[in-house]
């Protein structure tokens, strides 16, 4: 039996008509991580030292940044600014006092290294993508659970609009480690199935609206097609976080 604090999201996303149950709940995550982040997360210690040596990408600081509260953001900056300053100073401090090497490497080699490695990483990290994807990764695996053994799920599943591209090739990349191999052919014929008519469907939708910009079609009515540029990209490359409101 899969635990409930994820059974229920995954349900409740698939409840909705959205083009994307996975982007539902990732963006659902996204917002409590980023509040949390400037709210509950500054009185706690350990988080604080984990998100000031971790820090944040650059989509997430761009939601940080859309909320109100700006002295949580100042405190948060401050605090990892100085850890960044910290590793910069040990970089080059640590590339100054190293010798020339077995392998002839000078000290502009290694600074270039170093520095390129405590970058990368810098960039490559962040507290709110790593919290989003260790949640998704339980999601992911009560949504093959439910696939495979409860029958409402999997008419829910059914019923669904599909998914966006990135999170159709999440489910496929992930098929065969949560189900068999008979039940991963069988979840991915079907998945793609589903989105192959659900692309169909969004086609014509945005098809119909380049049609609408022609004066002879000016009284054919918009049917489902009047929000199509948006849903055809977010079927194409995910959700795209609208504009943050919440304080
Ligand atoms: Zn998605
Ligand atoms: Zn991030």
């Amino acid at each position: 039996m899969k635990e409930k604090i994820y059974t229920i999201p995954v349900n409740e996303a698939y409840d909705t008509e959205c083009e994307c149950p996975l982007c539902f709940l990732q963006n659902k995550l996204e917002r409590d991580a980023v509040s949390f982040a400037l709210g509950d997360a500054m009185m706690q210690p350990d988080h604080r030292e984990t998100s000031n040596k971790i820090g944040y990408c650059r989509e997430h600081f761009s939601l940080m940044m859309q909320r109100p509260n700006k002295l949580s953001l100042a405190l948060v900056l401050d605090t990892h600014l100085k850890n960044i300053r910290s590793e910069l100073d040990k970089c080059e401090k640590s590339s100054s006092t190293s010798v020339k090497g077995f392998f002839g490497r000078d000290k502009s080699q290694n600074l270039s290294e170093k520095l390129c490695s405590l970058l990368g990483e810098l960039e490559n990290s962040c507290m709110i993508c790593k919290k989003i994807d260790s949640t998704m990764e339980h999601y992911i695996d009560v949504l093959f659970y439910m696939w495979d053994k409860e029958d409402d799920f999997r008419n829910k599943f059914e019923r669904s609009k599909g998914v966006c591209l990135p999170h159709l090739q999440l489910l496929a990349k992930s098929a065969p480690g949560y189900l068999s191999k008979s039940r991963a052919g069988e979840f991915l014929s079907s998945l793609l199935q589903k989105e192959s008519s659900e692309l169909s469907r969004v086609q014509e939708d945005i098809h119909k609206f380049t049609l609408k910009f022609d004066y002879r079609n000016a009284d054919m009515p918009w049917g489902t097609a009047q929000d199509a540029p948006i849903r055809t990209v977010e079927k194409i490359a995910g959700s795209i976080t609208p504009l943050e409101t919440e304080v």
